[in-house]
């Protein structure tokens, strides 16, 4: 239910991420790249042409939105929703420029000390409408001045690191109020993910519910074990649908497809009566 192409920051082209999702026996793939629609045609035109005798799979479109709660960056999964809605769309055209943007303040900032330039960086980025640290991490992997992306999140491009720049964003009150507006379904991703800054309380996790959240990622690898029960708890007082997925980035990160996933009857839940349908359907 939580996967990137190419068109933001995961390695696979997006039917790439369509044929590595079959020879991991996935039946049902969400497609959420960050702040970018632009990867569905190209995984449903690969999905047409799985033959019929070989094992189904059914695509769910969606996007994960950058987002800001109470000064903390959120994702926000959303899902089936209209993408010509106009808070969705102007959403999708102002977060390709202030990530641009931001991009380059990066790139800047890390050239006083390193031999790094932002033509480097575009090459790493060649399908992608939303450019963010992991283009970077990849330049500078390029360069050998760090061995892999996860060693250069862990140092450089650290959210606490001197080179950081957030990337404005909206509310996630706002992004919900838009998926619901557009016919869609909201859901909090790792929500717990310290180690990326941008752990939420509890209280935010209520106040969100308030505005009509309809699930939770509790199955990701960023939410730490001890954590899961209390929140755990917390999705199921609240009312909300228990959701796990793999964040899945290609080559960019150790997460592998499948490593959780979400119970059947969510998903049922999820694909009901929203905007856009499934695919086939
Ligand atoms: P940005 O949105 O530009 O601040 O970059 C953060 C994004 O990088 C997160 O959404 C992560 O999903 C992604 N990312 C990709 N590869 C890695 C990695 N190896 N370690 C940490 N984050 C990563
Ligand atoms: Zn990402
Ligand atoms: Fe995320
Ligand atoms: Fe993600």
């Amino acid at each position: 239910m939580h996967t990137h192409s190419s068109r933001s920051d995961g390695t696979d082209q997006p039917r790439e991420l369509v044929a590595a999702a079959r020879a991991a026996g996935i039946d049902v793939l969400g497609i959420t790249d960050h702040d970018t629609t632009s990867g569905w045609n190209e995984a449903r035109t690969a999905l047409d042409e799985i033959s019929p005798n070989e094992p189904p799979l059914t695509l769910v479109c969606g996007m994960e939105f950058t987002t800001t709660y109470a000064g903390i960056s959120v994702h926000l999964l959303g899902y089936l929703f209209d993408a010509e809605h106009p808070g969705i769309a102007g959403h999708i055209e102002r977060l390709a420029q202030a990530r641009a943007r931001r991009a380059q303040q990066i790139v800047e900032a890390l050239s006083a000390d390193y031999p790094i330039a932002w033509e480097g960086v575009v090459e790493h980025a060649p399908d992608a409408q939303t450019v963010g640290r992991p283009h970077i991490a990849d330049a500078l992997v390029s360069l050998g001045i760090v061995p892999n992306r996860s060693a250069a999140f862990a140092t450089l491009l650290n959210h606490n690191g001197p080179y950081y720049v957030p990337t404005p964003s909206p509310s996630t009150i706002e992004a919900i109020s838009w998926i619901i507006d557009a016919g869609g379904k909201a859901v909090l991703a790792h929500p717990k993910a310290a180690s990326r800054g941008n752990s939420l309380p509890d209280e935010a996790i209520v106040d969100l519910a308030d505005a009509g959240l309809f699930g939770v990622e509790l199955w990701h690898r960023d939410n730490p074990e001890p954590e899961r029960e209390n929140l755990s708890k917390l999705i199921g007082r609240l009312g909300l649908r228990t959701f796990g997925a793999s964040d899945y980035h290609g080559m960019g990160k150790p997460n592998r497809l499948g490593e959780n996933t979400t119970p059947e009857s969510v998903y049922r839940e999820l694909i009901d009566g929203t905007y856009m349908e499934v695919f086939p359907r």
